[in-house]
């Protein structure tokens, strides 16, 4: 069973640039578990790269594979989240 500290863990060493896998191997969950954690549903995740026309809320770049920042599992609250380029999803990570 996961834990609300071990998910905040997936998230903060998904944001320090580990892939899925790497995150999976060290906090002990599989791939798809840890994907399921950090990415937003497709749906979701399409429709805050057509608001934000694919370009970073941060630094105006155009990021044609963005991250969403702000996502939690299991909440829909789209209003907070944001869709970033790479380096600046990972720049959040220290805040
Ligand atoms: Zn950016």
């Amino acid at each position: 069973m996961i834990t609300m500290n071990n998910r905040e863990q997936v998230i903060k060493l998904f944001r320090q640039g580990m892939s899925y896998a790497e995150v999976g191997r060290r906090v002990g969950l599989s791939r798809q578990r840890v994907m399921q954690i950090v990415k937003p549903p497709t749906s979701i995740y399409e429709h805050m790269k057509r608001k934000a026309r694919g370009i970073c809320a941060n630094c105006e770049v155009i990021a044609p594979s963005g991250r969403i920042s702000g996502y939690r599992e299991g909440t829909l609250e789209v209003s907070k989240y944001k869709y970033l380029c790479a380096s600046c999803y990972r720049n959040e990570a220290s805040e």
